[in-house]
């Protein structure tokens, strides 16, 4: 511990934070991450999902509004199969 490791923990922090702020994330909620995990951090944000451009589908239950990688509702616990084609929506895209 000392100062090659707040050496080692910015240059993991930064590019965490980064990566974080274009998925569209908060650029210091990563960076803290990537300060404390390290490449647990950076691997973290990497694989972390772009919450905006996930498709999203209606519950026919409960017309909850779910991602598309979701396969039970959270709200009414309908599961969920192959969504129809028609109720997919795409938030990031304007239509
Ligand atoms: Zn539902």
């Amino acid at each position: 511990m000392g100062f090659e490791y707040l050496v080692i923990a910015f240059a993991f922090a930064l590019p965490t934070g980064i990566i974080g702020k274009a998925k569209g994330s908060s650029f210091w909620i990563w960076f803290m991450v990537g300060l404390v995990l390290l490449f647990i951090g950076l691997a973290a944000v990497i694989l972390s999902r772009r919450e905006k451009d996930e498709p999203e589908r209606q519950c026919p239950n409960c017309l909850k509004a779910v991602k598309l990688y979701v396969q039970i509702c959270p709200r009414c616990g309908t599961e969920l199969y192959l969504p129809d084609p028609r109720a997919v929506r795409h938030p990031g895209v304007r239509s």
